[in-house]
């Protein structure tokens, strides 16, 4: 029964702009709220964002077996925290992840009747374009980032299903297809 979506891919690809667009139209799905060891950015907020962990903290939930599934990140831990993804479980909502490739293999073997889509961008160029263009990360980390891109973009094919991010409307709409079709075969809608 597909419940947990995870949408996956490349930093910049527009993972979060199309799970914002998602849940403007499907408001029943809820977005788990990761926890990072990387330091917040401008505008970003504690529980809302991110749940931002110092790496001491970060590794004692790891040992306690607090995570679903954690992965670091161009140098930053990142992981889905068992209570929060089970918590809109519970209540009965259907779940969305925003994480990246190797956080997406730990949840393909744990949970493999969640539903994985992997966002493809249109071109290497317009990923980095889109990375410098939203001006959230300095030279260095937008570098780190697209050399971590060119081995996840090699992993695509292991996803189910890809959707390229060309035009942000039509993705929109793609994604919500395929999320109301899966919600409607698990019953849910
Ligand atoms: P950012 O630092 O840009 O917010 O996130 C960097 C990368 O980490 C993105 O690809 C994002 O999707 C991914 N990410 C965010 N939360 C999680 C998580 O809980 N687990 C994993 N594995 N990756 C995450």
């Amino acid at each position: 029964m597909a419940r947990v979506f995870v949408i996956t891919g490349p930093s910049g690809v527009g993972k979060g702009t199309l799970i914002r667009r998602l849940r403007e139209t499907i408001p029943e799905l809820r977005v788990s709220v990761s926890a990072t060891t990387r330091p917040p950015r401008a505008g970003e907020e504690h529980g809302r964002d991110y749940w931002f962990l110092d790496d001491a903290e970060f590794d004692r939930r790891v040992g306690e077996g607090d995570f679903v599934e954690h992965a670091e990140y161009a140098g930053r831990k990142y992981g889905t925290l068992r209570e929060e993804l089970e918590r809109h479980l519970g209540e009965g909502a259907p779940v969305v992840l925003e994480i990246e490739v190797q956080g997406a293999r730990q949840v393909r073997e744990t949970m493999p009747e969640a539903v994985q889509v992997f966002v493809v961008p249109p071109s290497f160029d317009a990923l980095r374009e889109r990375l410098e263009s939203r001006g959230t990360d300095g030279a260095d980390t937008i570098a780190r980032r697209l050399e971590v891109s060119r081995v996840e973009l090699e992993s695509q094919h292991e996803f189910d299903h890809r959707l390229v991010n060309d035009d942000l409307d039509a993705t929109a709409r793609q994604l919500e297809t395929l999320v109301r079709e899966q919600l409607s075969s698990a019953g849910a809608v």
